[in-house]
């Protein structure tokens, strides 16, 4: 098995390659073809499953770097996993020239934040309370998004994100794709994606 079967966009490989990855994790191998036809999806798969570069490389090849504009949005349960998020996603972009990402989190001063959308970035990895200030704040634009994550669900709900993912969920175009991954399914992550997601595909990893 290797990358090559999913018809990637040759900028994704430089990433690739700085990632040292060569074959796909068994959550790639399923998500990926699903995530490039665009369709939601919904996905069991706990940390260390490689979920990130799934719906990382998923995103980037669908993000246009001609259009100044948010176009994925990766919402996390906290400042550490955004960041990892955030730095696994600007190494698969190595190979994409000016692609912006921008890391929005609670507990970070607000001023660079604001100055980092001035010029929308192409990818937003935030936390849910940041998030949605700076929607109500109007400097935080998602009316160009393509793409929406929810990462480790579970634990946003346990967190009690809930009504920031639902006031952030209303504020994306009804167009966008949804990704959803979490390690576990309760009654209210079926609930929460049912609100969020159109005929996802189900997967587990
Ligand atoms: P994640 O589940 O996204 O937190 O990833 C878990 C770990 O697996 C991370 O340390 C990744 O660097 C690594 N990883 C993800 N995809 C691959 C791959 N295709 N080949 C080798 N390592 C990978």
């Amino acid at each position: 098995d290797s990358f090559d079967t999913f018809g990637l966009s040759p900028q994704l490989l430089p990433g690739l390659q700085a990632l040292g990855y060569t074959t796909p994790t068994p959550i790639q191998s399923q998500a990926l073809p699903v995530i490039l036809q665009g369709q939601d999806l919904i996905a069991q798969a706990p940390t260390g499953s490689g979920k990130t570069a799934a719906f990382g490389l998923g995103l980037l090849q669908q993000i246009d770097l001609a259009q100044v504009s948010t176009q994925a949005l990766v919402i996390c349960p906290t400042r550490e996993l955004a960041d990892q998020v955030a730095r696994q996603l600007r190494t698969l972009g190595t190979g994409l020239s000016n692609l912006k990402i921008s890391l929005l989190c609670g507990g970070m001063a607000l001023e660079p934040q604001l100055a980092s959308l001035e010029h929308d970035p192409h990818v937003v990895v935030g936390t849910p309370g940041r998030l949605q200030e700076l929607l109500v704040k109007r400097a935080l634009h998602l009316a160009r998004l393509r793409v929406l994550v929810l990462d480790e669900a579970d634990r946003m709900l346990d967190m009690g994100f809930e009504e920031a993912i639902r006031d952030i969920v209303k504020r994306t175009p009804a167009t966008r794709q949804g990704l959803l991954f979490s390690a576990t399914f309760p009654e209210p992550i079926r609930v929460l994606a049912q609100a969020f997601l159109k005929t996802p595909l189900e997967l587990s990893a």
